[in-house]
């Protein structure tokens, strides 16, 4: 196989030009190319107006023993050994008692269930929301009435927190174990599009994510696992056991609310996957009753931006996206005079502000988009980091959920649970917005022109204004007086860490930690490739259950 890095082609161009270049470069007749896959595609935005797209491709060829190239392209061409690629472990010799229970279908749950079904252990899935149809549904409803159904929404019901996402599948995780590339491979074997194999910002879009989770479910369900939907998981049963020279509480069983008709039920198992997201906070708080060790982390909380796409898109590429760019996108950090660091995150290029609150009374927002991203406005969340010594209660693990939760109450109460929007000039004047400017908030969820500012405590809002102006030096037209600001952002990553051990087993055993509310992801592809790797721990360490139908 040889690898070809640094292939710059211009934009538009068909996939018979890049051949030609590459026939062209190795030197070879056409006929002697025999495969071509491209293994990466980014985008070349230095000289802009002019861009190019830069690839990383790799080439099977015949007689490959005969290619020849000139010294200076040694940088540039390799001779690759095939990769073996990603390696499941051996399964276990100890007997699993029962079948394995997964807590949470967001991306840990679903790919941990996929592996784990795959192998023959017959997972059974709980989801406390919907699955994904009648979700769409509840949240329609919900951003059209403002009727929140706690047990499915944003955050709750299958496919998890990114359901309703933009759908990036970028992440920083080093991806030695080729978990990563895995994941992307199980997506576009149920219908995500091949580009996310290459790109170097993968994106999907709520569209196509949500088809995607359907197919990945019946593939569980044909390998004998289950996923039971509006089922939530509402405590364990423990019982002490001798190991390792110490009595350790051992996971027996786990409670289940059945939530459309209210019936409990106790189903045995010895191994719980906690995969429950990080807006879990009944789960958590019912973790800490049942003894189950927590730490408050670092968080981040803020607001949404909006600008005009093609702001973005002139910002960036010097000229309009067209037809043949993506909506261009942006990742802006800098340090306040204060030493705050302020940070956008989760940016939604052609993309929509969601309501995406799940308790009764409190609000936080968050951005999605669609597969096109053609929306007219960009938004992203413009945050500032928090520790435990903002949330005033340092020892109690839960206090982070607690700051959450005061943010969102005065986000709800502001605008009568409505999304909370103002214009970026008002909020550094500390006065309500009364209108909009030249663009108006393009979300999904109804809107009230507020004083957004009132939200936070002095030092954070002064943080978030002095980010978004520095930011403007990056990115020019940043800091327009009419960016439109909404609020809270506060659910950019769990409050909380459950601490596992090396096998990936919390203080009580049989119970594994898992995905972003236990504190190890961040973001649709880590939580995935987490989820993968606590899957291997099940398997490396226990034989199925029982015989695969
Ligand atoms: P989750 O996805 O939160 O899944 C947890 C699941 O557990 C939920 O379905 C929940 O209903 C279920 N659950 C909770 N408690 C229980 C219980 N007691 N019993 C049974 N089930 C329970 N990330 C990106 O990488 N790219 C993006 O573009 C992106 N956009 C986002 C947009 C929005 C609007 C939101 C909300 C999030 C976005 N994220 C994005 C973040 C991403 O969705 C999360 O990082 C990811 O989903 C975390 O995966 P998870 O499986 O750990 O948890």
């Amino acid at each position: 196989m040889i690898q070809i890095q640094q292939l710059k082609m211009k934009i538009p161009h068909s996939e018979e030009e890049l051949k030609e270049k590459v026939v062209k470069i190795l030197r070879i007749p056409p006929k002697d190319l025999l495969s071509l896959t491209i293994k990466r595609r980014s985008l070349d935005a230095r000289k802009k107006p002019e861009l190019r797209y830069v690839y990383t491709v790799e080439a099977e060829v015949r007689r490959e023993e005969e290619v020849t190239f000139r010294k200076e392209q040694k940088a540039q061409i390799s001779f690759l050994d095939p990769s073996p690629g990603y390696q499941l472990p051996k399964s276990g010799d100890a007997p699993m008692k029962s079948r394995p229970v997964i807590a949470g279908s967001g991306p840990a749950g679903l790919f941990c269930g996929y592996l784990l079904a795959q192998q023959g252990y017959r997972p059974i899935i709980l989801e406390r929301g919907e699955d994904v149809d009648a979700r769409i549904k509840t949240v329609d409803l919900f951003w059209e009435t403002g009727k929140l159904d706690r047990e499915s929404n944003v955050q709750f019901g299958e496919g998890g927190a990114g359901t309703f996402s933009d759908g990036k599948l970028n992440t920083s995780v080093k991806d030695k174990s080729g978990r990563g590339r895995n994941v992307l491979e199980i997506f576009t074997g149920h219908g995500a599009p091949k580009e996310i194999l290459y790109d170097n910002k993968p994106h999907i879009g709520t569209d196509v994510l949500s088809h995607v989770v359907k197919q990945m479910r019946q593939k569980i369900l044909s390998w004998g696992g289950e996923v039971w939907f509006s089922a939530k998981l509402t405590g364990i049963r423990t019982e002490k056991t001798w190991q390792e020279g110490r009595t350790s509480p051992v996971l027996t069983a786990v409670e289940i609310q059945h939530t459309k008709t209210g019936k409990q039920e106790m189903l045995e198992t010895d191994t719980l996957v906690l995969a429950v997201g990080h807006s879990a906070r009944d789960t958590f708080e019912m973790l800490q009753e049942e003894g189950i060790v927590m730490e408050a982390k670092s968080f981040a909380v803020g607001v949404r931006v909006e600008h005009p796409q093609n702001l973005i898109d002139h910002a960036q590429y010097g000229r309009e996206a067209g037809d043949y760019l993506p909506a261009a996108d942006y990742k802006l950090t800098a340090q306040t005079e204060k030493g705050r660091g302020v940070y956008t995150f989760c940016m939604c290029p052609g993309g929509y502000v969601v309501n995406a609150s799940s308790e009764e009374n409190r609000l936080a927002v968050n951005g999605m988009s669609y597969h096109k991203r053609d929306g007219q406005n960009a938004n992203s969340a413009v945050i500032v980091t928090v520790s435990p010594k903002d949330f005033g209660e340092e020892s109690n693990p839960l206090a982070g959920m607690a700051f959450q939760r005061k943010l969102e109450e005065r986000a709800f109460a502001l605008a009568e649970g409505k999304i909370p929007v103002q214009r970026f000039e008002d909020f550094c004047n500390n006065h309500s917005s009364e209108e909009g400017g030249h663009f108006l908030p393009q979300t999904k969820g109804q809107y009230r022109w507020r004083n957004v500012r009132e939200i936070f405590p002095k030092e954070l809002a002064e943080a978030l204004e002095e980010g978004i102006r520095r930011f403007d030096k990056k990115l020019p037209g940043f800091a327009e007086k009419d960016a439109v600001l909404s609020a809270v952002e506060s659910r950019t990553s769990s409050p909380v860490r459950i601490p596992r051990d090396v096998d990936l087993q919390s203080s009580t055993r049989g119970i594994y930690p898992c995905g972003e509310g236990a504190g190890f992801a961040g973001g649709i592809m880590s939580a995935a490739m987490d989820g993968m790797k606590v899957a291997e721990a099940i398997i490396k360490n226990k034989a199925p259950a029982g015989e695969r139908p």
